[in-house]
């Protein structure tokens, strides 16, 4: 059996262990972090809803249930015409008959970027977003800004759906401790029509909820540059705020960007279907890391698209003559969860719905991450399709 090297232990690099070894491949990863962190689930950090380690899973956990080798380390370098790969330890690794890249993706930098913090970030940045609002509470209030950013070079680059979470569950959260009115919140974003992605029902009610719950928006201006104490646009307005949550938007991982690997303008590597990268044997990319094939401009990085493909690549690894392709399964799927209830958003080149769930919906979401967690540590069975 093929052995393989994954870099990057998020959906895509997991997922894609799990079923090499299912396959009874030889799997070695390579992560900077030493636990899968649930990204979609981490929106619950900023109230103090959930923990790190509530959304976590240790690396070591994994291996043993699954019986693949694991390096925490920072990739560096990626020859992949050598097929190898430098760490930050100065270790090289080579040998490998697959690489499979799984780094997830860069950020766009802005001017004044470290004054703000994100949700899709280094998971340190959620917990400092945390400690960030309970000072504001100690302090008996103040003015929050939420907002994202887009990519002129790639549609699908853009994180907003985390951006609406964060906000409507502290929104919720800080409604329930009485403290709702010592709060000015805003929501920006520099396009005309952000979250268009969802679908126009979903752009409809979005409007109506940030209307009800009394936020401000402030869209349709580029983004100068944040400052300490705000974000300044491009039509010189200026907004005032004690805490900025920005989700830039994203680009190609550096270590990609500076490898000799085939990008996309905005520097996602470029594969086929099969999530191949062509012209170079054994090297595939996964998840936010690779290039969007299709041609609808709604299409999105989304975990579940990041597991399809790395599932594919697992099946594609040990069948080449029966390859699966990704593209089907480009859809917009999420649950979009307010802290008290959630919306059910799907969208595909035949549907758009956003279906709003009250109570329900944030337990299913719950659910969900309970049986993320689970199934992936091989607990409980998996329901086929997730
Ligand atoms: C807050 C939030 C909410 C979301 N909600 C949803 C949702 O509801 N539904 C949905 O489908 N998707 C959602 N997404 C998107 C989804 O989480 C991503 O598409 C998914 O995480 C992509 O998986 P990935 O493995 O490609 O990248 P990542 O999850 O980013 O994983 C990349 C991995 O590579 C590692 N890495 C990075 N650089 C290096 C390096 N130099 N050396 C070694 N290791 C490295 C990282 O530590 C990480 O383990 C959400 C994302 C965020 C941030």
């Amino acid at each position: 059996m093929a052995n393989s090297l994954i870099l990057g232990a998020g959906f895509a690099g997991v997922e894609a262990a799990i079923y090499l070894r299912k396959n009874g491949h030889d799997v070695t990863i390579v992560s900077d972090r030493d636990y899968f962190y649930i990204y979609p689930t981490s929106i619950w950090i900023p109230t103090g809803k959930a923990k790190r380690e509530d959304i976590s899973i240790p690396l070591g956990q994994l291996a043993l249930k699954h019986g693949f080798d694991f390096i925490v380390d920072d990739v560096v370098k990626i020859d992949a015409k050598e097929k190898k790969v430098t760490l930050k330890s100065g270790e090289v690794l080579d040998g490998y008959d697959n690489i499979i890249i799984a780094m997830g993706q860069g950020k766009m930098k802005l001017e004044g970027m470290e004054h703000t913090l994100s949700i899709c970030g280094k998971p340190e940045e959620a917990d400092e977003i945390y400690l960030r609002l309970q000072e504001l509470i100690a302090k008996g209030g103040g003015k929050l800004a939420f907002g994202f950013g887009g990519n002129p070079k790639d549609k699908s680059a853009v994180r907003g759906g985390p951006a609406f979470e964060v906000l409507f569950n502290v929104h919720n959260y800080l409604k329930k401790k009485g403290l709702r009115d010592k709060f000015e919140l805003t929501f920006f974003a520099p396009m005309a029509k952000p979250g268009e992605k969802m679908g126009e029902k979903a752009l409809v009610m979005m409007d109506k909820m940030l209307s009800m719950m009394k936020i401000n928006k402030k869209v349709g201006s580029k983004i100068v540059r944040f400052e300490t104490d705000g974000v300044v646009f491009e039509d010189e307005t200026k907004l005032s705020s004690d805490l900025i949550m920005f989700i830039s938007a994203g680009m190609g991982h550096p270590v990609l960007m500076s490898s000799d690997l085939p990008l996309s303008e905005a520097g996602y590597v470029v594969t086929n279907e099969f999530n191949e990268v062509e012209g170079m044997s054994g090297i595939y990319a996964i998840g936010d890391s690779a290039l969007l094939l299709g041609d609808n401009d709604w299409k999105a990085k989304q975990g579940h698209v990041a597991e399809v493909m790395a599932k594919n690549v697992a099946h594609n690894i040990t069948n080449q003559n029966d390859k699966k392709s990704y593209i089907e399964h480009l859809h917009i799927l999420c649950m979009m969860d307010v802290g008290n209830g959630a919306a059910f958003v799907y969208r595909s080149n035949t549907s758009d719905k956003m279906i709003p769930l009250p109570i329900i919906g944030h337990w299913m979401k719950k659910g969900w991450g309970w049986y993320c967690k689970n199934s992936k540590l091989n607990n409980i069975p998996r329901i086929p399709g997730m």
